[in-house]
């Protein structure tokens, strides 16, 4: 696709970056096939395929609509598109550009700005979520349904193992998944200590970033970016083997940390270190001996589940058939699934945000996913694990906890 950016934009990083993505689509609508909004609403400019072009014009300084930002603000960034176009566009790192302008080109209504400031001052700081969940936990029954169903029951994290083993690798505690299921990483560290590997928690790290990244708060989450990475490089230095992430959607956007941060003088490099360090948490158990985990040793009955894998794992870090192959062969039964590639409709903030069309993703996945009765539902993403909870009969836990006893 041909470009007509003013010399000006060109010459930016931005404008480098969206010129080539954009010349690499040659507009064939493949995409379109795969793509959750388009499939729903049947509107092109609901599609990867408008959504390029609407960018494209937005970039080349063409007037900017409301109706351009309200396609743009639909998109789930679940990057389904990526995965299918055989063009190999990257429209994550296009959308992201696309997105930045338009905020800076158009007005959002008083109650669009208070609730996206709201959840840009709560979300990415544990200090702040854990405490408001606590509360909600407690007021549940007081609270709006729309409310109530989001709000997690309390779990116990359990014990986090305090060893010292001669492998260390560092774990990433995010910002609302410890509020919302400290189990994970508790699991996490008990696994990981059958295999001989400590965890190192910096206290220092925080929010990878992503709720601002998303949300057009460049500024914000570049801070949070060069935060943790600060947290963690002492202990890279120290030899630490890996950033181990246990939610997808933090580990996609800590796998982008060279991208966003390839022209910063002072953090390129590490950057670049960070992003070949992080690993998903299947990355690590894929290449252990998991065979010998206790879980395998006591025999227990097979259990049928139903796997759904998270968009940021199977489109944004493209990991297909690695928690499939670890659970098989713990001996669990993955049930078929439907459409496991379509996204749950959590994306993020999206569910508060585009609140219609994600309760429709939500309820044609929680269908397919329940179709063959299984007995819980596993993934590997915090914010998919609750949305889908929000509707499911059956628990929705992430996998690790399956090798966990
Ligand atoms: S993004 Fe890829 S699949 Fe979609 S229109 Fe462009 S080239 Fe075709
Ligand atoms: S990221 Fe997902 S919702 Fe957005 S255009 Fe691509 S497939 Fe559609």
């Amino acid at each position: 696709m041909k470009t007509e950016f003013s010399p000006a934009f060109l010459n930016t990083p931005d404008g480098k970056l969206a010129n080539k993505i954009l010349r690499t689509c040659v507009h064939c609508g493949f995409c379109n096939a795969t793509c959750p909004t388009y499939q729903l609403l049947g509107d092109e400019n609901d599609g990867p395929r408008g959504r390029i072009y609407l960018i494209k014009q937005v970039l080349e300084d063409k007037p900017v609509t409301q109706a351009t930002r309200i396609h743009l603000d639909r998109c789930l960034t679940c990057r389904n598109c990526e995965t299918t176009c055989p063009s190999g566009v990257e429209y994550g790192k296009l959308i992201d550009i696309g997105r930045k302008v338009v905020e800076q080109k158009t007005t959002r209504d008083f109650k669009e700005k208070l609730t996206r400031k709201a959840l840009l001052n709560l979300l990415p700081y544990r200090s702040r979520f854990t405490p408001a969940i606590k509360l909600g936990q407690v007021f549940k029954p007081l609270l709006p349904k729309v409310l109530a169903k989001k709000i997690p029951k309390n779990i116990k994290a359990g014990d986090f193992p305090n060893n010292n083993h001669t492998r260390k690798m560092i774990i990433l505690e995010g910002c609302v998944q410890p509020a919302l299921s400290p189990d994970i990483n508790a699991a996490t560290a008990r696994v990981l200590d059958h295999l001989k590997i400590s965890l190192i928690r910096p206290q220092n790290a925080g929010c990878c970033g992503a709720v601002n990244q998303h949300l057009s708060d460049e500024e914000k989450a570049l801070a949070f970016v060069k935060q943790n990475i600060d947290a963690w490089w002492e202990h890279i230095n120290n030899g630490a083997e890996a950033i181990i992430i246990t939610a997808s959607g933090c580990g996609a956007m800590v796998k982008d940390y060279a991208h966003l941060l390839r022209n910063d003088k002072e953090y390129a490099q590490k950057a670049l270190k960070v992003t070949e360090l992080c690993k998903d948490i299947s990355e690590v158990i894929i290449n252990e001996d998991y065979a010998n985990l206790q879980h395998q040793k006591q025999k227990k009955p097979t259990k049928n589940i139903s796997w759904h894998p998270p968009c940021t794992l199977q489109h944004g870090q493209k990991i297909n058939g690695v928690v499939e192959k670890i659970l098989t062969e713990c001996g669990y039964n993955l049930l078929p699934v439907t459409d496991s590639h379509l996204c749950c409709g959590s994306a993020g903030t999206y569910s508060i945000l585009q609140a219609k069309i994600s309760q429709q993703l939500q309820s044609n996945k929680i269908e397919n996913l329940t179709k063959h009765k299984p007995e819980m539902i596993v993934t590997g993403n915090i914010g998919c694990q609750t949305h889908l909870q929000e509707v499911s009969n059956v628990p929705v836990v992430h996998w690790i906890h399956l090798l966990d006893h």
